[in-house]
């Protein structure tokens, strides 16, 4: 049976009782301690990257550390599977199109609702330290320390409460997480209780490793997803994306120098820009060139390597499986940095004694693709972008090593949050507080599909078409709408995991398509989707 201490009704009751907002001074002595929150977010971290869903890439210990001691969720999506929508929709619990960052170019309003700024108002101490990606200042944090745009994975700057600071030296996980002890020791000194989002920016896009991870990285060997090679036969829309890793930058992404290449022969998803002049190698050269010399001293024998590499499978057919081991070996040696930083923060809430009453949660902006489709990125509504991993543990509340499998999304954080500080969660969020879900008990109405919204078009990054779909337990349809590369793709997840069989218009799924295209329609109406 689960444990907890107060049912959330109880903890609301005992609240309202007090001042607004309630504070240890005025609170009555037998009052329940409201619950700290830890809220770890990297960028880009597929769920296949973690040993908590299968070890079958790498072990993630310290990772793991939330999952064994909490829930780990089996089906969580997102709404938009790109990074700063992702975030806007986690920060305000609504759809891209309630809350306008519909893709990484459109503004995000930074006077609109985020459930930070209500538990700052609700006497919580807020803290953002890591990478943010609105360009919008946020409004509700007592402290604020965020990574200009993507950020970078050596040599970081950071905006500190409005102010740009110089350039640090190091590699950006640790120093986040070196940051974000700090104020958790100061948090720990208050009587507040605290909000902290530690939000990386690994493993993230270029993927480059920390030094102490290189000796030994090009030994390293991966099994390939057995859709690396895909033919995208009766799915246009998948064959048209300029995402594959046959086509990444051989430079900026695999970590081929200009002494062994020139130009870089890769597209990088950036097909759309047309300039002449663009090559590669110049992005690359920057990269390494603002490296400290020890940095770039540690990389030499490393990129000499790649280079000698790259020369003997160029063009073969072993080409394309060097590229994925490549991709891989950097890809998770990041992870490895974000499970071993974890690790230090974990070991600092044990220590300290801050573990108990402080609710931990683990996810990403989004999901991945490590090689399934022979792609990199995300975007598409795709298992394997569509879902993002999600991990909390709250020892009062939830019972530890326990799983769920109900449907749950990215928007769902911020009214289980707020329920859980005791806090009101207003009326228009589109989230659903996961508190009964925590408890160990599925409400009879808890949805049975989930819709997916994805806006960028063509003419940008990685052209992934425009698109929109439901997906439930077992099926997914998905609309694609952006002219030119309109129609639909139906799939049974369930004999077809893999979503290599695009089922639409087969007539033994007749029945489930009907009702499909009912629930995207029913879906559409009830949240409000107008275009
Ligand atoms: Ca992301």
């Amino acid at each position: 049976m689960p444990r907890y201490l107060l049912p959330a009704t109880l903890f609301i009751l005992l609240l309202t009782q007090c001042a607004s907002p309630p504070s240890t001074d005025s609170a009555p002595a037998d009052a329940p301690k409201r619950p700290n929150i830890l809220f770890i977010m990297s960028d880009d971290h597929a769920q296949r990257a973690i040993s908590a869903y299968t070890d079958e890439l790498i072990e993630t210990p310290n990772l793991d550390r939330i999952a064994d001691g909490g829930m780990l969720f089996r089906n969580s999506f997102v709404t938009n599977s790109i990074c700063a929508p992702s975030r806007a929709a986690i920060l305000t619990g609504k759809y891209s199109h309630i809350n306008g960052k519909i893709d990484n170019l459109s503004p995000f309003d930074p006077d609109q609702w985020t459930f930070p700024e209500a538990l700052h108002e609700a006497g919580y101490r807020t803290s953002l330290i890591g990478k943010h990606h609105l360009q919008a200042v946020p409004q509700g944090f007592d402290e604020f320390r965020g990574l200009i745009g993507q950020g970078e994975y050596w040599q970081p700057t950071f905006v500190h409460n409005g102010d740009t600071l110089p350039e640090e030296s190091g590699y950006t996980t640790t120093i986040i997480t070196d940051y974000v002890l700090e104020e958790l020791k100061r948090n720990a000194a208050g009587d507040q209780p605290f909000l902290m989002l530690y939000w990386h920016k690994a493993p993230h896009r270029n993927w480059m490793p920390d030094t102490a991870d290189l000796p030994g990285l090009l030994d390293k060997r991966y099994p390939e997803p057995a859709t690396l090679r895909d033919d995208y036969a009766g799915r246009p829309r998948a064959a048209h994306a300029d995402m594959r890793i046959a086509d990444m930058f051989t430079s900026t992404d695999l970590k081929v120098s200009g002494d062994y290449q020139n130009p870089d022969p890769g597209t990088g998803g950036a097909t759309f820009i047309t300039d002449p002049e663009w090559d590669n190698i110049t992005n690359f050269n920057y990269l390494m060139g603002r490296l400290s010399p020890e940095v770039r001293a540690a990389y030499a024998p490393f990129l000499e390597e790649v280079g000698k590499q790259w020369l003997e499978v160029k063009g073969t057919d072993r080409e394309l499986g060097w590229r994925y081991q490549r991709y891989m070996q950097d890809y998770l040696a990041s992870v490895k940095s974000v499970d071993d930083n974890v690790g230090r923060v974990l070991d600092y809430l044990d220590a300290s004694g801050l573990a108990e009453n402080t609710i931990v949660i683990y996810t990403s902006d989004q999901g991945f693709y490590l090689g399934e489709h022979g792609w990199y990125d995300k975007r598409f509504m795709y298992e394997e972008s569509q879902r993002t991993p999600l991990m909390i543990r709250y020892p009062p509340l939830i019972e530890a090593g326990s799983a769920a499998e109900e449907l749950v999304l990215n928007i769902d954080l911020a009214p289980t949050l707020l329920e859980l500080a005791g806090s009101q969660v207003p009326a228009d969020l589109q989230g659903r507080s996961l508190v009964p879900i925590l408890r160990g008990e599925t409400p009879e109405d808890w949805r049975d599909a989930v819709y997916y919204r994805y806006y960028q078009q063509m003419n940008s990054y990685h052209r992934v078409a425009r698109h929109e779909g439901v997906r439930d337990e077992r099926y997914k349809l998905i609309h694609f709408t952006e002219p030119g590369y309109e129609g639909y793709e139906l799939y049974d997840l369930q004999e077809d995991p893999t979503e290599m069989e695009n089922r639409i218009d087969d007539q033994a799924l007749a029945a489930e398509q009907e009702r499909l295209m009912k629930e995207l329609a029913a879906q559409r109406e009830k949240l409000g989707v107008v275009d």
